[in-house]
């Protein structure tokens, strides 16, 4: 008997696993599950598009998508096309991989104006995600204000300031890319409710911000502590040193320097939006930082805006059949396992931090915790052939590996020099690909 895995999901967390599997069991049958056409999941919707680098992760899953144990199912929702207990019934193990597509709230007055967006939204909105392409944020604003000091703030702040020589070389697709560099925006405002040493950003993130055509970064040297203090580990703190390092140097860059400015705000907590039916400006309170937390000064001021964009984090939304923990926004489970033949990998497991490598450890678990607790002859279940036959008699197609390349192969077709592919993003276009190849082939 073979041990059949069903993984739903096919980010990270879920290649990871299913890498770990093959080298875990020798015999092993994978099937990788993704509601949407195209696998890859974060590294196609949540890496930025000038960050090509960051998504040659995917050159080593398409190599464990190619092993002959492994089939994708595109195009097949986990909860709409059949249930998870189905899935279940059909596979000796269902890993869940389904990460964190969601915005977090930051649960202000005036969240729901117009013009405020997640940075969930924005992100898969400019790296053309099918569910977000028609949700075009109104850019004409020469303000912007970005609530968070993670990596996904600097992303999206870059992204609004570059210029189209930055973008050219990049899969920014051509509905997002009109809007961004036709904006007025001059100024844009990334506000941390903590300090510089408490920001979450990475330095090779920070550092890029140094290096932009047409803007200059800007920052309040009143704002940057002389040392790094209090307790953390030596890697902690050599990163938050370098940080300082950084925004030292952008401190003494002069705001006139470029048509554009970032601007880093630090010990400001957002409080509400104002405007009417659309943000004008956002209320902040200073703050200061004490033990580790941003506590209240009562000293407000408010930053005029006509876009907000939340980067406060990422939110799974509950597997239906799956139990959920609300508190933390992931799928009960310990130390992975969530049910008998159910285990849960990457954000949906353990909540929406780290980079993409952070993932690996994950798979990894998972791997050892279904042959630990299944053994490599699985329980018999017939895996991939009632999967197919199931779908079929609901009437549905699915997207194949081989469906997939043919998809890959036009979006690099129709590249524009340079560029690593023009993304496909609606549903009809995919099939059309599809449809054309399998009456030419
Ligand atoms: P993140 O790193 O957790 O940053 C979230 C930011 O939002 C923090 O500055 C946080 O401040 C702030 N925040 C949270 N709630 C808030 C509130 N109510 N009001 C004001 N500020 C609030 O999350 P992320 O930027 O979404 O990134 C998610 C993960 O993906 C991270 O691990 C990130 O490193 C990774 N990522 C990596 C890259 C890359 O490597 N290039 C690119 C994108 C994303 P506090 O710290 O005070 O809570």
């Amino acid at each position: 008997m073979t041990l059949k895995v069903a993984i739903v999901g096919s980010g990270p967390a879920g290649f990871y696993t299913a890498d770990a599997l093959l080298k875990a069991d020798p015999a092993c049958q994978i099937d990788i599950i993704d509601r949407l056409p195209t696998p890859y999941g974060l590294i196609r919707f949540g890496v930025a598009p000038d960050h090509e680098k960051t998504k040659n992760v995917m050159r080593g899953f398409a190599r464990t998508a190619s092993n002959e144990r492994v089939n994708f199912y595109g195009d097949v929702d986990i909860g709409e096309a059949l249930s998870l207990d189905e899935l279940r019934e059909m596979y000796d193990a269902v890993v869940l991989a389904v990460g964190a597509a969601h915005d977090r709230k930051l649960g202000i007055p005036g969240e729901e104006k117009a013009g405020v967006v997640g940075s969930a939204s924005f992100v898969n909105w400019y790296n053309a995600h099918p569910d977000f392409v028609d949700r075009t944020p109104d850019l004409d604003t020469s303000s912007v204000v970005i609530i968070g000091a993670g990596n996904v703030a600097i992303d999206v702040a870059r992204v609004l300031v570059k210029t189209p020589a930055e973008m050219a070389a990049t899969d920014l697709p051509d509905y997002a890319a009109e809007p961004i560099h036709g904006a007025p925006i001059s100024d844009v405002y990334m506000v941390a409710r903590r300090g510089p040493v408490e920001a979450k950003f990475t330095n090779v993130e920070l550092r890029e911000m140094g290096h932009l055509e047409q803007c200059v970064p800007q920052v309040s040297a009143a704002d940057l502590p002389d040392e790094v203090t209090g307790e953390m580990s030596d890697r902690d703190r050599r990163v938050r040193e370098k940080n300082l390092g950084t925004l030292r140097t952008f401190a003494d860059r002069e705001a006139d320097e470029m048509p554009k400015r970032v601007h880093f705000v630090f010990f400001a907590s957002p409080v509400e939006i104002l405007g009417g039916e659309r943000v004008e400006a956002v209320r902040f309170e200073r703050t200061r930082v004490e033990n580790g937390r941003a506590v209240g000064t009562g000293e407000h001021f408010e930053i005029a805006c006509g876009l907000v964009v939340a980067a406060v984090g990422y939110l799974s939304m509950p597997v239906d059949g799956a139990p959920f923990d609300h508190k933390w926004g992931v799928v009960v489970n310990d130390a992975g396992r969530v049910g008998p033949g159910l285990y849960a990998v990457g954000w949906i497991k353990r909540g929406p931090t780290g980079v993409i490598g952070t993932n690996k450890p994950d798979g990894r678990d998972a791997a050892q915790q279904i042959l630990d607790d299944l053994g490599a002859a699985g329980g018999g279940k017939p895996g991939r052939e009632a999967l197919e036959a199931l779908l079929r008699t609901r009437g549905r197609r699915w997207v194949d590996l081989d469906d997939w390349r043919r998809i890959e192969a036009a979006e690099i077709d129709a590249a524009a020099e340079g560029a690593p592919r023009k993304k496909l993003y609606r549903r009809e276009d995919f099939l059309a690909v599809l449809d054309e190849q399998r009456a030419a082939g």
